[in-house]
C-alpha cells in the first residue's frame, strides 16, 4: 500500500430534490482512500452509504464539494471523461446478483460478452482466467440460476473485473449471502485485491466486516463520523481499535454512549485541561 490518496472527498454533498422537498444525503463528507487500501463502510439504513456509492462511480454528480478518483475530478469531469472512467477505471458490485449478472447467460458468456462488445480478443480466454481467478473453473458453461448466491457473487466479482479497473466499488456485495459465503467473499476479494493492488470500497452491514479490510468508516447523517482497524493481538484473539473523526472543518460526532453521559444536553462547554480537552454540559458540572 502507498501513501497516495486514489480516492479523496472534500466536504461532498449530496442532495436529492423530490418534488419541492430536499433530502440531503451527504453532509460534508471528507473521505481518503490510499492505493491498493482495502476500505469497509458501515452505517445505518439511510445514512448516504449508497449516495456515496453512485458519487464514486460517476452514476450522480456531486451537488457539491469535491471528489477525485485516479487523478480525475468527477465534479468537473467532461462527459467523455466520466464515461472513460466507467468503462476502464472503476469495476462495481452491486447486492442484487440479478443487476450484476444477465439470467440467461453462462457464468463464462457474462464476463466475455462486455468485453466482446467492447472488441478486445481473446474474450474466452480472458472470461477463463477470470473464472480460474474467483475459483469457478468448474462453472462456466452455468447459469446464474444454476450457481449458488456466494457463485454468483464471484462471477459478479469476475465481471467486474474483466476490464481490469484499479479501483473496484461494492455495494452491500453479501447482503444477499449467508454468514460461511460472506466470509468466502470477503477473503477473496481480499485476496484479489492484494493479488491485483486494487483499491477496493466495501459496503457493507457484516459485523465481521472489520476482520477483513484495513480500515472500516462509519457513516453517520451524511459524514464520516468514526473509523475503526483490527489490531491484531498475539495468538488468535485480535480487538477494534476506533477513533472518531474530526472533519476538515472541525466538527465531530459524538458516539451514543458519550451522548447519554452528557444527558443528551444540546449544549456542552469543551475546555482544554492541562493538554486534555473535557467536554460537560454546559452551566453545570457533570461529568
Ligand atoms: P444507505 O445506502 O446508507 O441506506 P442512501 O444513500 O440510499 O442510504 O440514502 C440516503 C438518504 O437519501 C435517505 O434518506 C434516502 O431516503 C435518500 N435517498 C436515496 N436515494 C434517493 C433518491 N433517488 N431520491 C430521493 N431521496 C433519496
Ligand atoms: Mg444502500
Amino acid at each position: 500500500m502507498s501513501d497516495s490518496p486514489v480516492i479523496e472527498c472534500g466536504q461532498l454533498t449530496q442532495i436529492y430534490r423530490v418534488g419541492s422537498s430536499e433530502v440531503i444525503a451527504l453532509q460534508g463528507l471528507d473521505l481518503q482512500v490510499q492505493a491498493g487500501e482495502m476500505l469497509g463502510i458501515v452505517g445505518a439504513s439511510g445514512s448516504g452509504k449508497s449516495t456515496l456509492m453512485a458519487v464514486l462511480s460517476a452514476t450522480m454528480r456531486p451537488t457539491g464539494g469535491h471528489v477525485t478518483i485516479a487523478g480525475l475530478d468527477l465534479g468537473a469531469a467532461s462527459s467523455t471523461d466520466l464515461d472513460s472512467y466507467r468503462q476502464r477505471t472503476i469495476g462495481t458490485v452491486l447486492q442484487d446478483s440479478g443487476r450484476n449478472l444477465l439470467p440467461y447467460l453462462t457464468a463464462r458468456k457474462n464476463i466475455s460478452l462486455p468485453l466482446e462488445l467492447a472488441g478486445a480478443s481473446g474474450a474466452r480466454e480472458r472470461a477463463d482466467e477470470l473464472l480460474d481467478l474467483v475459483g469457478l473453473s468448474g462453472r462456466a458453461g452455468h447459469r446464474p440460476y444454476e450457481l449458488s448466491g456466494g457463485e454468483q457473487q464471484r462471477v459478479a466479482l469476475a465481471v467486474a473485473l474483466a476490464h481490469e479497473p484499479t479501483v473496484l466499488l461494492a455495494d452491500e456485495p453479501t447482503g444477499a449471502l449467508d454468514s460461511a459465503s460472506t466470509e468466502d467473499i470477503f477473503s477473496l476479494m481480499r485476496r484479489i485485491g492484494e493479488e491485483l493492488g486494487l483499491t477496493q470500497v466495501i459496503v457493507s452491514h457484516d459485523p465481521e466486516l472489520a476482520r477483513h479490510v484495513d480500515r472500516v468508516v462509519a457513516i453517520r447523517d451524511g459524514r464520516v463520523a468514526s473509523e475503526r482497524r483490527w489490531i491484531l493481538g498475539d495468538g488468535k484473539s485480535g480487538e477494534i481499535d476506533e477513533v472518531l473523526v474530526v472533519d476538515t472543518i472541525g466538527r465531530l460526532q459524538l458516539t451514543e454512549a458519550q451522548l447519554d453521559l452528557l444527558d443528551r444536553s444540546r449544549r456542552v462547554r469543551a475546555e482544554i485541561v492541562d493538554g486534555v480537552i473535557e467536554i460537560r454540559r454546559a452551566g453545570e458540572d457533570g461529568p
